[in-house]
């Protein structure tokens, strides 16, 4: 499967995009993992707590994945890693 991307109208960065049913399932499994974890291991490896949905639907800025335009070439992003981001659609 291609990966589609998208680029926040906000702070230009360049996110590849995942469908709902996606995101649902990857926060399914990292959870499942997130609660074999011991106090410690969550604490290193997810700083944020558990995974939701939720953080699917906004940019590292704060800007909705609704706001999200299409990628086009000449996007650059900086050298960050690719995250993934809703696809609007959904
Ligand atoms: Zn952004």
């Amino acid at each position: 499967m291609q990966t589609k991307l998208a680029t926040c109208t906000n702070c230009n960065r360049v996110c590849f995009i995942v469908s709902r049913k996606r995101a649902q399932e990857e926060v399914t499994v990292n959870n499942k993992f997130y609660l074999k974890c011991t106090d410690a291991m969550k604490a290193k490896m997810f700083p944020g707590g558990s995974s939701t949905v939720a953080r699917y639907e906004s940019c590292s800025c704060g800007n909705s994945y609704k706001k999200f335009r299409d990628f086009k070439k000449g996007d650059a992003n900086n050298g960050d890693m690719l995250l993934p981001i809703l696809d609007k659609k959904d």
